[in-house]
C-alpha cells in the first residue's frame, strides 16, 4: 500500500482524521492530540496553581495515556503535584494493581491503592456472588464513585482527574436523551460540597485517538474487559453511535456539546447533605449505604 503523507509536513502519516480531514505524522498527531486536551483543561480552567491532582488510574488505555500526558505537562511545575490511585473492585483475573502501579512508577509517580474489600468489606465477585451480575456495573459505580472520593480527600487531592474520551461522554449523553432522564440532562456539571471536583482532559478527544495515544507512549497498559460489563443500554448505543458517526463523522461532538448546554441551563448545583453512616456527601439518598445494605445484610 502506498504510504499516505502528512497534511501538515509530507511525512508518512499514521492516523486519518473523519472529522477535520487531516492525515497525520506521529509528530502532528501528538501536537494535535496534546493541544485539544490543553484547551479543554484551559477552556474549564480546570487546574490551578496549588492543586494536587489525583489520576484514577485503571490501567487501561485511557487512563495510562492521561497520566503521561499531565506529567508531561505538569511535571516541571513545582506548585502543582500529581498522584495516582487505583480502585481494586475485587474482580478475579481482571483489576490488577500491579499494572497500573508499574506505569504510574515507570512514570515517576507516586501510585495509592485502594479496595472495595478494606473499605466496604465486600468485593464485586461477592455482589455479583449474591446479586447476580445484571446490576453489577451500578453497584460497582456507586461505589467505585465514593471509593475515589474517600480516597482523594485522604490525599488532600484537590481534584480528581478522569480518562473519560468524547466517546464515552457521547455515549453517556446519548443514553439519558434515549432513557428520558431529564434529571440527569440538566444536572449542573459543578461539584457539591464535600466532592472532590473531577476533571476530564480528553472529554473532546475520541476513543481510537486515545488508543493511539496510548500505544506510541505506554507500555503493558490492561487490554482486557471486565467480565461483568454487558451492560446492554451502553453496548447498543455504542453500535449505534459508531454505525451512525461514520456517516455524520461530528455527531459526537455535537452530542457533548448538546450536554454541556443542558447542564449550564439546570442552574445552581444542589445542596448535598451528609450521610450520618458513612460520612459522604449525597443527594437525595445515600445510594452507596443503600446497596451496601442490600448486599452485606446476609454475607455474614
Ligand atoms: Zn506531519
Ligand atoms: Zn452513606
Amino acid at each position: 500500500m502506498p504510504e499516505i503523507p502528512c497534511s501538515k509536513c509530507r511525512r508518512p502519516a499514521i492516523i486519518f482524521q473523519r472529522y477535520s480531514g487531516l492525515h497525520l505524522c506521529r509528530s502532528h498527531f501528538v501536537a494535535d492530540f496534546e493541544s485539544k486536551a490543553k484547551r479543554a483543561i484551559r477552556q474549564h480552567r480546570w487546574i490551578t496553581p496549588g492543586d494536587r491532582i489525583g489520576v484514577a488510574m485503571s490501567g487501561g488505555k485511557d487512563s495510562s495515556a492521561l497520566l503521561h500526558f499531565l506529567v508531561k505537562l505538569l511535571g516541571k511545575r513545582h506548585d502543582i503535584s500529581l498522584v495516582a490511585f487505583t480502585i481494586d473492585e475485587g474482580i478475579q483475573g481482571y483489576r490488577d494493581c500491579m499494572v497500573a502501579r508499574r506505569i504510574a512508577e515507570g512514570l515517576g509517580v507516586e501510585h495509592i491503592p485502594a479496595s472495595f474489600e478494606d473499605y466496604f468489606g465486600i468485593t464485586v465477585d461477592q455482589i455479583v456472588g449474591k446479586k447476580g451480575d445484571r446490576l453489577s456495573c451500578s453497584y460497582c459505580g456507586v461505589l467505585r464513585r465514593q471509593l475515589l472520593n474517600r480516597v482523594a480527600k485522604q490525599h488532600g487531592i484537590t481534584r480528581l482527574a478522569l480518562g473519560f474520551n468524547l466517546d464515552d461522554e457521547a455515549q453517556s449523553v446519548l443514553m439519558n436523551v434515549l432513557r428520558g432522564d431529564a434529571d440527569r440532562l440538566l444536572r449542573p456539571s459543578g461539584a457539591a460540597e464535600g466532592l472532590v471536583p473531577r476533571i476530564k482532559p480528553f472529554m473532546y478527544i475520541p476513543e481510537r485517538e486515545v488508543a493511539l495515544y496510548a500505544l506510541l507512549h505506554i507500555e503493558g497498559f490492561e487490554i482486557g474487559r471486565c467480565p461483568y460489563s454487558h451492560n446492554a443500554l451502553r453496548a447498543d448505543v455504542r453500535n449505534l453511535l459508531n454505525d451512525y458517526a461514520w456517516r455524520h463523522p461530528a455527531t459526537r461532538y455535537s452530542l457533548v456539546n448538546l450536554g454541556e448546554r443542558l447542564s449550564g441551563i439546570g442552574g445552581d448545583v444542589p445542596a448535598a447533605a451528609i450521610c450520618e453512616s458513612c460520612g459522604e456527601p449525597f443527594i437525595g439518598e445515600c445510594r452507596t449505604c443503600r446497596m451496601l445494605s442490600e448486599v452485606l445484610d446476609d454475607l455474614c
